[in-house]
């Protein structure tokens, strides 16, 4: 069955020699039963899987070259800080980024996003000044700002949207003040799916000298990144949407920028030397990695990236439009159901309700049937009321999912309807 649909996905499409058929099998959590099912995992927006190339580069990590890093004499600490160091070159060369000392390992977007919004946000934010966000943003990229306005007595202000989920450029161009002290906007929103027009959003900031915050975590995963071409002022993301560890993320910032800021957390490596009359702090990016980092994270999160490389991001951008094309006809043309987010220009994120079925109920039944999605408030309280639901469910699809994922979902979607009514 998946092999006749992947032929007709095959056939139909630009990117005919996409194997999802073989990419599959590089997953070993897709090959599962889950409650007497087989697996369809449609929540790639909340994490994404595994290859196994990732999960071996990890283990392997353990096994032969596990050590702290930048300390020790030993050959093993020396093994564990080269790998941990080209990891941090091989992403630097994956988003584009000028300078390897401008690609700094953390948790995750959320601690990227507060990094800034600490050290950033506190050394050049004042009473008064603004800080702009937009109306689809992840909580990661609201509440943050929040605590650094409560702590400064600046302002939060917010870019509102259409009713297709589209940022309205002009209205952002008009937020823009000599008040405005950083924009921070998401790539790809992960309820609506909408692909911001960053370049364009990063000019119109520039122009009145406000640098930019770009959230990528939605759109490291399925978009070619080029950071010097975004001309963007910090990048975030995670490793875990792209097909990573959980606990490692990344945070770009323009070189220029990161020296100008003071450190995050203090503690070991952050520092050039201690006394206890005085402090000096090392160079970026160690200044902002206190303490021992997630190392096997940032080894697994490097092989993620060669992983995504070798199987082709424009491919996979490709592959996924088809996708998410081949998806809105099937759902929307289902009795009852309203797409939440029809932007131009989106990515493979369906948000949607259905008159009659609460998300939850929908999510629960799908998942009798073995398909994992998310219902909820997806992280965007504030987008919701934009759009008058409290929830929604969220169909998010990565470069393993196929049409006959799709067409068992919407077959389940239409036995929950039934079952509810
Ligand atoms: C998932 C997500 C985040 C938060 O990422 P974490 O990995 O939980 O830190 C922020 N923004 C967007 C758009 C996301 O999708």
């Amino acid at each position: 069955m998946r092999t006749n649909q992947d032929k007709k996905a095959g056939e139909r499409s630009p990117s005919r020699r996409f194997e999802v058929t073989k990419i599959r099998k590089a997953f070993p959590i897709l090959q599962q039963q889950v409650r007497g099912k087989p697996l369809v995992y449609l929540d790639n927006a909340a994490s994404a899987q595994k290859p196994q190339v990732v999960i071996d580069a990890i283990s392997r990590f353990y096994s032969e070259s596990n050590a702290n890093i930048h300390r020790g004499i030993h050959w093993l600490s020396e093994r564990a800080t080269e790998a941990y160091e080209s990891a941090r070159t091989n992403i630097q060369h994956f988003v584009g980024a000028a300078e390897t000392s401008e690609i700094v390992f953390v948790r995750g977007t959320t601690e990227a996003i507060n990094l800034v919004a600490q050290t950033y946000g506190r050394t050049h934010v004042r009473a008064g000044d603004e800080i702009l966000i937009s109306t689809m943003e992840h909580h990661s990229n609201i509440v943050p700002w929040q605590m650094l306005c409560e702590a400064t007595g600046a302002v939060l202000r917010v870019a509102p949207i259409n009713d297709h989920g589209e940022l309205l450029l002009d209205e952002y161009e008009k937020l823009l003040t000599p008040r405005t002290k950083l924009v921070a906007i998401t790539h790809v929103s992960n309820v609506l799916g909408t692909i911001n027009p960053i370049r364009r959003i990063v000019e119109l900031a520039h122009y009145y000298r406000v640098p930019v915050l770009v959230d990528g975590a939605q759109a490291a995963p399925c978009l070619a990144v080029d950071v010097q071409t975004l001309d963007c002022d910090f990048y975030a993301f995670s490793g875990h949407k792209l097909f990573g560890p959980t606990g490692i993320g990344i945070l770009y910032g323009k070189a220029a920028l990161l020296e100008t800021m003071p450190p995050y957390q203090g503690g070991g490596h952050m520092i050039q030397s201690v006394t206890f009359e005085k402090t000096i702090y090392n160079k970026v990016p160690d200044r902002f990695e206190a303490g021992t980092p997630h190392i096997a994270g940032a080894v697994g999160l490097s092989a993620a990236v060669d992983y995504v490389r070798a199987v082709g991001m424009e491919s996979i951008t490709a592959y996924e439009q088809e996708l998410l094309s081949y998806a809105t006809d099937r759902i929307s043309r289902i009795d009852g159901v309203r797409l939440i987010g029809t932007a131009k220009e989106k990515a493979g994120v369906m948000s949607f309700v259905i008159d009659g079925v609460h998300p939850h109920d929908l999510g629960t039944f799908l998942d009798s049937e073995g398909i994992a999605i998310r219902a909820g408030h997806q992280c965007a309280q504030p987008l919701m009321s934009r759009f008058g639901v409290p929830a929604t469910a969220r169909v998010s699809m990565a470069f393993y999912n196929t049409r006959e994922d799709i067409d068992v979902l919407e077959a389940a979607i239409r036995k929950s309807i039934e079952f509810f009514r």
